[in-house]
């Protein structure tokens, strides 16, 4: 029997960590520059709010953090205590639970806590749940919560709905001048929208290289080096960023390099990642030589439609088409797409208890779409933070039997 394979990393990492550390210290410095903070949803309009002078942070990405270094099962009590329910998105309670907590993992790139907003923007696109959360922090703190209301289960993005979510966007200029103190300089929003442009457009590289056989990136390097993207997008350094890492790609493929030695079969992740669980469930597709080559989840930040000359149309139309707020229909068409692109094998549908948001098996997705493509499905449960929604014993065992499986097609 061959040797298992080892994990693959990235030379290009060690840039994307230096450039998350002076975008996260950025907001140390803010306040001593005249800088105001912006808070923003992960598919919010930040090029509107970086063009108009504000530090932009994301307080999703502060709840992927306290996924990850598994912190959110000692901080969702907090939040539950002040009222929010054990039931809805542990990214919130997570994030509400380290506020009241006052510890956060971003102490230790030297920052007191998260960074005070001077203003919170939100966007429906994704759910009611960042509506609610930012609003505890907006009378908390006595600053204004803006947002824009995007309709959900969308099937044709027309005319009549671009207008609707571009009229909201373009509304929510006057009272950011109002707290920032300057006029929104079009030609900044813009020279932003092309940099994010890029941004994206470098981002889509990466994560297509996986259509490579065998892939030279895997799912979970990919929720790894998102960063830049999720966090900078619409900045010069997640655009020089991603083109080091897309060369590094390029290269591995050049060479024959692949993230899996041996790969076997080649899935699809569909929903949210389980985020403290990232390393065992990597190293366990690793032992098993799956290579999970694409994502819903890591495609959410490729936003083909943003256009600097149009730009407020432009951002409506990006974030309006992405998958979490469009119809089964819609959904399922983009699966099929992505499962003949990166040829895959399978899909693993992860039922994440407090996000119904980003989990599409709950209405018979998985069965229609294995009766469209003929490929085999699992459905795991869990959650994105709370572990306590999640069975490590039953969860690899579903694996391995999903592996059998996927052996005999
Ligand atoms: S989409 Fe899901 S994980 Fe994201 S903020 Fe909404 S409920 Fe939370």
């Amino acid at each position: 029997m061959s040797a298992a394979p080892e994990r693959k990393d990235f030379a290009a990492t060690k840039q994307m960590k230096q450039v998350m550390a002076k975008h996260f210290g950025s907001f140390a410095e803010g306040p001593e520059q005249g800088k105001k903070t912006a808070w923003c949803t992960s598919v919010g309009p930040a090029e509107l709010l970086r063009a108009m002078g504000f530090n932009v942070f994301f307080p999703e990405n502060h709840g992927a953090m306290l996924g990850a270094t598994r912190k959110a099962m000692e901080l969702i009590p907090l939040a539950n205590a002040e009222g929010f329910s054990p039931d809805i998105c542990s990214y919130l309670t997570s994030d509400i639970g380290s506020y009241l907590k006052g510890e956060t993992p971003l102490q230790r790139m030297g920052m007191p806590g998260v960074p005070k907003a001077d203003v919170l923007v939100f966007n429906t696109n994704q759910c009611r749940d960042v509506k609610d959360w930012f609003q505890w922090y907006a009378r908390h703190w006595n600053v204004p919560c803006l947002g824009v209301h995007t309709p959900r289960a969308v099937g044709e993005v027309d005319e009549s709905l671009i207008q609707y979510v571009a009229a909201q966007t373009e509304a929510l200029v006057e009272p950011l001048e109002e707290v920032v103190g300057t006029k929104l300089d079009i030609d900044k929003l813009r020279d932003i929208i092309r940099l994010s442009k890029e941004c994206t457009e470098l981002w889509k590289q990466v994560l297509e290289t996986a259509a490579t056989v065998p892939s030279p990136i895997t799912f979970f390097d990919g929720t790894i080096q998102m960063g830049p993207a999720v966090v900078m997008r619409g900045t010069q350094d997640a655009v020089d960023f991603y083109k080091v890492l897309l060369a590094e790609l390029e290269q591995r493929i050049a060479d024959g390099v692949a993230a899996i030695e041996g790969e076997r079969t080649r899935i699809y992740w569909e929903g949210m990642p389980i985020w403290g669980k990232l390393k065992d469930l990597s190293n366990q597709f690793l032992q098993l030589r799956i290579c999970v080559v694409a994502s819903t989840y890591c495609n959410s930040w490729i936003f083909d439609d943003l256009d600097p000359d149009n730009p407020f149309t432009g951002m409506a139309r990006a974030y309006s088409e992405i998958f979490i707020c469009r119809s089964d229909d819609r959904k399922e068409q983009y699966i099929e797409q992505m499962a003949e692109k990166f040829q895959i094998d399978g899909i693993l549908y992860h039922d994440a208890k407090t996000c119904p948001n980003n989990s599409n098996c709950r209405y018979e997705m998985p069965q229609r779409m294995r009766r469209k493509l003929g490929k085999p499905f699992l459905t795991i449960n869990g959650d994105l933070n709370d572990l306590r929604l999640y069975s490590d014993e039953q969860t690899r065992t579903n694996i391995e039997a999903f592996a059998e499986q996927l052996a005999e097609v």
